[in-house]
């Protein structure tokens, strides 16, 4: 696949179609600038402000727009809450549909066919795979991401965190737990 796509990108060079530090500027972009820390910071603002929260409950997309994020793949981004009721896990069982401009590139087991038939066949397993065990009742919710369509899980904000910043509740939102495989790390976890 690498010598693939280096053999495209030779091509399309040669004959001018792309310029190659265009090139390196995007994927340098979603390398270091476009990453789950931008998710986690929205998520974070959520569990501090419950305005903000209604608002991106309502409008995901305006409610990130206004934090300076603007989505070149997919422009309407739902955001699903988890409470302890309700356990939400985003897959696209067509491709690799991803809420990139929250979360960055999507991660491989995303985009492979093991993950994409089974969260829909068996969430429950693929959660316990990835080391989450839901109490029987929580029901779990599967949202199927589309070109258009992108979702972000809102994860429950960790017990004992009760007056923390956004900065510190920002380091606690995980990029799994943004997809729904994952939950976020606990205050112990992150002890100094
Ligand atoms: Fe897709």
């Amino acid at each position: 696949m690498q010598v693939r796509v280096r053999a495209l990108e030779t091509i399309l060079t040669e004959k001018g179609y792309i310029d190659p530090a265009a090139l390196d500027l995007i994927i340098e972009a979603y390398e270091t600038k476009i990453g789950p820390h931008n998710g986690a910071r929205v998520v974070a603002k959520a569990w501090s402000d419950p305005a903000f929260k209604a608002r991106l409950l309502k409008d995901g997309t305006e409610a990130v727009n206004a934090l300076g994020y603007v989505s070149r793949v997919g422009d309407h981004l739902v955001v699903v809450e988890n409470t302890s009721q309700v356990h939400n896990m985003v897959v696209c069982t067509l491709c690799s549909c991803y809420p990139w401009e929250m979360l960055g590139l999507p991660p491989v087991w995303y985009k492979s066919a093991p993950y994409r038939s089974r969260a829909v066949k068996d969430p429950r397993g693929v959660l316990r795979d990835f080391g989450v065990t839901l109490p029987r009742e929580t029901e779990i919710r599967v949202w199927d991401s589309t070109a258009e369509t992108r979702y972000l899980v809102l994860p429950m904000r960790p017990a004992g965190t009760e007056g923390w910043s956004e900065e510190r509740l920002a380091a606690l939102v995980t990029r799994d737990s943004m997809i729904g495989t994952g939950l976020p790390k606990r205050p112990e976890d992150v002890a100094s």
